[in-house]
């Protein structure tokens, strides 16, 4: 440990420290795939290196892909913030779970009726894609429960009756968050409140999950992408999520320290959660030998 906090930049003392704290790779992958806040970017603050990181891999024409469970914003939302902070994207290098909700009621149940207690964007998402939505509680196959800011008694109902009366409906969700946190330590309830509320009155359990950390969104990526899963790395910076989502598709995984996990809470946990790569800084996945023929120093930008 003591090596670290007198190198706190990329060493070779890092590099070659036999404390399993910090690993990074040593080899390129096709596929780069990364969670976003904490890892790319903490609230409107890119994150050291994960710019040049970014611009680098497609200069090396690597595929990347950036990751969210929210389902309230337009993959478009994401692109135009992470383009207004210098790291050009195109909406389709995005994945959240308005896309892996729609993507798995695509190739799965595409003749299926779906009630969406949703908010605009995953609406608007499964309009485009041609699935068939209703409010009728004796047509609806799934009810689909997302972040939902709109929710009501009214929704419940629809929900209740699909489910519970009619003994026709099955319940799935975006994500299973339980609260979305906010910069400052306040947050929202997210998905899993809207699923616990329909789960309670039912009776009936939440069958599908489209949002980390079940590989089904990884799955999703692997097909836009045409990828393989040991040919990309997953990067996060949470073990329960970004890493055990990695864990179970078979994906080569990195933590990244500038989140919520931190060495020390790493340190405790078992083999079996931790990833194969660990990382002070999002840049360390490009391997150490490169660095000078890129010309880049230990704490660039
Ligand atoms: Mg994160």
């Amino acid at each position: 440990m003591s090596q670290v906090s007198e190198n706190p930049g990329m060493s070779e003392d890092i590099e070659a420290s036999s404390d399993g704290l910090h690993e990074a790779p040593d080899r390129l992958y096709e596929g780069y795939i990364f969670d976003l806040d904490g890892t790319i970017y903490l609230g409107d603050e890119l994150l050291p290196g994960a710019k040049r990181l970014v611009l680098k891999l497609r200069e090396l024409v690597k595929r990347v892909v950036f990751l969210s469970n929210n389902p309230t914003k337009d993959p478009e939302t994401y692109a135009e913030k992470l383009t207004g902070m210098g790291i050009e994207t195109p909406a389709s290098d995005i994945v959240n779970t308005v896309v892996s909700m729609t993507q798995w009621l695509s190739q799965n149940h595409p003749d299926a009726t779906v009630f969406p207690i949703a908010e605009k964007p995953l609406i608007h998402a499964l309009k485009e894609a041609g699935i068939k939505m209703s409010e009728r509680a004796e047509e609806i196959d799934f009810v689909v429960a997302s972040y939902d800011r709109t929710f009501d008694y009214r929704k419940l109902q629809i929900a209740f009756d699909a489910i519970w009366y009619h003994k026709r409906a099955r319940l799935v969700t975006t994500n299973p968050d339980r609260y979305c946190p906010f910069p400052g330590g306040r947050g929202e309830p997210d998905a899993a409140a809207i699923v616990a509320a329909i789960e309670a009155c039912t009776g009936a359990r939440c069958e599908t999950n489209t949002g980390k950390p079940d590989p089904i969104m990884l799955d999703i990526v692997m097909d836009l992408t045409g990828l393989e899963v040991t040919d990309c790395v997953m990067t996060g910076d949470r073990l329960y999520t970004d890493i055990r989502m990695a864990l179970d598709a078979g994906m080569p995984s990195a933590v990244v320290l500038t989140g919520e996990t931190t060495a020390e809470t790493l340190a405790h946990e078992p083999a079996s959660n931790k990833p194969t790569y660990i990382l002070e800084r999002i840049d360390q996945l490009i391997p150490q030998h490169l660095w000078e023929q890129f010309g880049w120093i230990e704490d660039g930008e």
